[in-house]
């Protein structure tokens, strides 16, 4: 097969900045790829492939059921949009606007570039709590009072971002919505691996659960999964799926319990990011692999490639930082003053190279290499020494 890149003139790049969204995110497994192909040959149900991806994805992450999304970012989305509309058509048609609640909590340190896909839905943000240990200003986290105060019949779910610093609080958040009544919507997108993460925020009591597909679980750059109650995973699905059908010829999901549905609602707030068959199958063959991999083997060969590299950086600040403390993969930290100018020069270079800029406010170039193949270690190595 010719290279599509070539032919467009698009450039190959040396990517050591991780699965970022805006390079291509994962570098896809042939048998991901190769599934991908065969699931493109034919026409199914795709209410039926959802109805099975739910059960693959309940296995995986211990939730009652999920959903293959376009993205953790769509995840979000629907997520608080089953939150508003549950199973009520009405609401369902009416989102993004509606005069019904529609607001959602939000602590204030979680409020990422990633919290407009929960207000893309409709939903209203409430900015509650101070959270000194999440900004360093003190010692205290989340409290519940903080969230309890903010109550109102007019709170259909809260959102929480987890991540190794926030995730001592989820316990609060996690009593305070039980509490309440109310869904608590957790992105853990970029929170594999470890793989155990998989199962660790459902099993701690979060409602909905969303994850990359496109990152570290190596799936279809355009696919995600939201995981969690039976209920509000069948509402986001409804909001997904393609509703042009005839009420009486209309065979629903068994996700959808179709008693719960005043009558067949029309396209949703998600008609305009549906997964199609090839991200569904594709975004299961790669969680199955993400499962069944060795975390431990496939660390020490990346601890093992990167070690090389530092060696050919001789004379270089060079620290290499184990998966046991990063939480995920090991990377290498290059310490260079002006590294932000160092990247810009790597980027133009011919081939571009990127390294994760992270940690550039503090003087580090982070060589991270989650998607980094195999054969551009050696031109990695040389483009570095040339920029250093
Ligand atoms: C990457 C990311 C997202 C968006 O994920 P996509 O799968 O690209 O839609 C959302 N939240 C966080 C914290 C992320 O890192």
């Amino acid at each position: 097969m010719s290279d599509p890149y070539s032919r467009l003139g698009v450039r190959r790049r040396i990517n050591a900045a991780g699965a970022l969204t805006r390079l291509g995110g994962a570098v896809m497994a042939p048998d991901v790829v190769e599934a991908m192909a065969a699931a493109s040959r034919a026409s199914v149900d795709i209410g039926e492939l959802q109805d099975a991806a739910s059960a693959r994805i309940a296995e995986a992450t211990g939730a009652e059921a999920g959903l293959v999304t376009t993205g953790a970012a769509a995840a979000l989305t629907l997520a608080a949009a089953a939150s508003i509309a549950r199973w009520d058509v009405a609401k369902m048609a009416s989102l993004p606007h509606g005069d019904f609640p529609r607001d959602i909590l939000i602590p204030r340190t979680h409020r990422t570039g990633y919290a407009h896909a929960l207000a893309a839905s409709g939903a209203r943000l409430i900015d509650i709590g101070h959270n000194d240990r999440g900004t360093g200003a003190g010692v205290r986290g989340l409290e519940a009072w903080e969230i309890e105060a903010a109550l109102s019949p007019a709170v259909v779910a809260m959102a929480f971002s987890v991540n190794a610093t926030s995730l001592a609080d989820l316990p609060t958040a996690v009593a305070a919505c039980r509490a309440a009544g109310i869904p608590l919507i957790v992105d853990a997108a970029a929170q594999l691996p470890p793989k155990e993460n998989l199962k660790r925020f459902v099993a701690m009591g979060a409602d909905l659960v969303a994850f990359s597909g496109g990152k570290a679980l190596g799936g279809p750059q355009a696919s995600g999964i939201l995981a969690g109650r039976r209920d509000l995973v069948a509402s986001a699905l409804l909001q997904q799926l393609d509703m042009d059908v005839a009420p009486e010829t209309w065979s629903p999901p068994k996700l959808v319990d179709r008693a719960n549905l005043r009558g067949v609602p029309h396209h949703g707030i998600g008609r305009g990011f549906k997964a199609g068959k090839e991200e569904i199958v594709g975004l299961l063959t790669a969680l199955d692999r993400f499962v069944k991999a060795d975390d431990a083997s496939n660390n020490a060969r990346l601890e093992a490639r990167l070690k090389a590299i530092a060696i050919e950086l001789n004379g270089h600040k060079v620290t290499l930082v184990p998966a046991s403390v990063t939480g995920r993969v090991p990377v290498l930290e290059i310490a260079v003053p002006e590294a932000l100018a160092v990247s810009a020069r790597l980027q133009r270079g011919d081939p571009p190279v990127h390294l994760s800029e992270r940690h550039a406010a503090r003087g580090v170039l982070t060589l991270d290499p989650q998607v980094l193949l195999p054969e551009h270690d050696a031109p990695l190595t040389a483009a570095l020494r040339a920029a250093l």
